[in-house]
């Protein structure tokens, strides 16, 4: 039973988000090249390896996501880092202290959607990042153990699901609504690379 998040926890989950990505770099580039440029998996490697770095000398949760929000900003371009930036800006602005019980954490996360979807009106459905993120935090509100670990399981098994879903789907969103019929039949890269990171989260815990 992990009943309490710490930052160090919290600093190692990160790294092995950033491991984990690193591996399945090239095939996060291949997915986005099926409906665009083909760079996602190069964007999401070198906006985690700057999230990762800003984390590092992080001593407390509200200071630390707020470097890494605004680090990961400031030195990528891209929509890439502006939604991971996104993410952990408003994840800041719910967390506070050096460790965070079930409720705290599920607060933080919910506070990195809300502030993500300032910057995407994508939802459910249309073939984003969303359709990982979106269930994942909704499904770790509605767990209602206060093991930690539990939480993240959840997390990472409805981004799992979530990803899996878009193969099927329709792009409605971005510069891939521009293919139509044609976005059916393989996963959405941002989607993909978002279920990565919530999986590495829970297997670290
Ligand atoms: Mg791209």
């Amino acid at each position: 039973m992990t009943n309490k998040l710490t930052i160090e926890a919290f600093k190692a989950m990160l790294d092995n988000a950033l491991l984990r990505i690193k591996e399945r770099e090239e095939e996060f580039s291949q997915l986005d090249a099926v409906l665009g440029d083909g760079d996602h998996g190069t964007a999401i490697v070198t906006a985690f390896t700057c999230v990762t770095k800003a984390a590092a000398s992080g001593t407390e949760f509200k200071a630390m996501l707020g470097d890494m929000g605004m680090g990961v900003m400031l030195e990528v371009s891209g929509s890439t880092s502006t939604l991971l930036g996104a993410f952990f800006l408003g994840m800041s602005d719910h967390a506070q202290g050096t460790e965070l019980d079930a409720a705290g954490v599920k607060k933080m996360f919910a506070g990195g959607l809300a502030n993500v979807r300032q910057q995407t009106k994508a939802q459910v459905g249309d073939k984003t990042m969303m359709d990982a993120l979106i269930p994942a935090v909704e499904a770790m509100n509605a767990c209602s153990s206060d093991d930690i670990r539990e939480l993240m399981q959840a997390a990472a098994d409805a981004a799992q699901q979530g990803a899996e879903a878009t193969v099927a789907m329709q792009a409605r969103f971005g510069r891939a609504r521009n293919y139509g019929e044609r976005s059916v039949g393989s996963m959405d890269s941002g989607a993909a690379s978002w279920s990565c990171m919530f999986s590495a989260f829970a297997e670290n815990l």
